[in-house]
């Protein structure tokens, strides 16, 4: 329990992170409120929050003003994945910068302290190694990934001018590769992704010869990371890296996983994307000296945790796909158009991303609203 009791706004709050960190504050005994468009985020993410008496959702998107009453503000909402960030680089810009702006806005108002979900991508692709927080980066501001990587820059400056200008208590973490239960098993970032994919017996898909190289933090280390930074004196404001220093080429990542789950998968060559950062991987002195904190869960444990997981989430009887197919129907008619998806186009990534369901081997039958008849979603 924590010794003073605050009013603490999660956005991005349904998602991987934000959920896992709205159950955190929970539990030490914080009223939180979260904030999402769930975009990326699920509902299922926070359902066994919804009846807590101190747990509140707010639908809203933060490309737009808030209006509310806190003393602390994690900004998490912008969409994590590259599949997801992609899909539309003007929101995620807009998210990042004008949603920074409205956050820092509100914390200026209210004078609450506030924390910024910023990344490993601010080194793009990094030629110091590994990364300290004192290196610019090599950062494409034209390629695919700019959309993220130059948006999350520009939030970071914000931060940095808010502290200067208006006198805002901020604090600023580099988030490297965090894993764990509750990505989406088709979020199509590299964990989440080979996890499905060794599951289900199909091949785990290899972006490049596999020799680039991350380094994987487990949710609730970075979680602990979180909130030591904020609970840090003011004077720490960041940027402090925040992940786990182990790192390990992609290919190893698939072997390992293979071997946990002792599937039959075998492995598949695909393009590396472009701008793709050949490797990655934190230099965390800085919060080891500032927090004292290092991550503490293992990659073998993490990955445990996480398979387990995934096996109960693919695992689903047929009752829970009618139940995901109910959903997507509803939210269908929510939209006020039909969704009319052959498998693999934007809407049929609209209404996945919407609901959070994406198995794509079953399809259910969308009433039109204007009477011609019945459409189709896969779900
Ligand atoms: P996620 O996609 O699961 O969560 C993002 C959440 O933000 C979703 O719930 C989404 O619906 C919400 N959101 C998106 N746009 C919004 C908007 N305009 N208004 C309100 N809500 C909005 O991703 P995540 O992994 O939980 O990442 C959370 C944060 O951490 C992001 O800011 C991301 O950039 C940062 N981060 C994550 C990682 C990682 O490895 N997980 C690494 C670096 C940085
Ligand atoms: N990757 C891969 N296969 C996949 C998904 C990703 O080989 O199915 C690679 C990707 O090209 C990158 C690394 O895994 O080199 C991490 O990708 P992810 O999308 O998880 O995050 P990133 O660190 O690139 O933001």
């Amino acid at each position: 329990m924590a010794s003073v009791r605050k009013r603490v706004l999660v956005t991005g709050g349904a998602g991987f992170l934000g959920s896992h960190l709205c159950e955190r504050l929970l539990r030490d005994g914080h009223d939180v409120l979260c904030v999402d468009n769930f975009f990326t985020g699920r509902k299922s993410n926070i359902a066994h929050l919804l009846g807590h008496s101190r747990f509140e959702v707010m639908r809203h998107d933060i490309t737009f003003p808030l209006y509310v009453e806190v003393d602390d503000i994690y900004n998490l909402a912008c969409p994590a994945s590259p599949v997801h960030y992609q899909f539309d680089p003007v929101q995620t810009t807009k998210v990042s910068v004008i949603g920074a702006i409205n956050m820092l806005g509100l914390a200026k108002r209210v004078g609450a302290r506030i924390l910024q979900a910023s990344t490993s991508e601010v080194y793009g692709d990094p030629t110091v190694h590994p990364q300290r927080e004192d290196y610019r980066g090599n950062v494409s501001p034209l390629g695919p990934r700019a959309c993220y990587d130059e948006g999350k820059r520009c939030a970071e400056t914000l931060f940095f001018d808010y502290a200067r200008q208006h006198k805002v208590r901020i604090r600023v973490v580099r988030i490297f590769n965090t894993y764990g239960p509750r990505l989406h098993p088709s979020d199509g970032r590299v964990v989440s992704n080979f996890i499905a994919q060794a599951i289900r017996g199909e091949d785990l898909t290899i972006y490049g010869d596999g020799s680039q190289t991350r380094a994987f933090c487990y949710v609730d280390d970075l979680i602990e990371g979180f909130v030591s930074m904020m609970e840090a004196d003011d004077s720490v404001t960041g940027p402090v890296n925040l992940g786990n220093p182990h790192e390990i080429p992609v290919l190893t990542l698939a072997e390992r996983i293979i071997a946990l789950i002792g599937s039959s998968s075998g492995i598949v060559r695909r393009p590396l994307p472009q701008d793709d950062p050949l490797q990655r991987c934190p230099d965390i002195t800085l919060a080891q000296n500032l927090l004292n904190w290092s991550p503490r869960v293992s990659l073998d444990e993490g990955l445990r945790r996480t398979v387990a997981y995934f096996q109960e989430e693919l695992t689903e009887k047929n009752g829970a796909q009618g139940e995901r197919a109910k959903r997507i129907y509803e939210a269908a008619l929510a939209l006020g158009t039909p969704i009319v998806a052959p498998p693999g186009t934007a809407h049929q990534l609209n209404a996945d991303l919407l609901l959070g369901g994406a198995a794509e081997t079953s399809r259910v039958n969308i009433p039109l609203r204007n009477g011609n008849g019945a459409g189709k979603v896969g779900v």
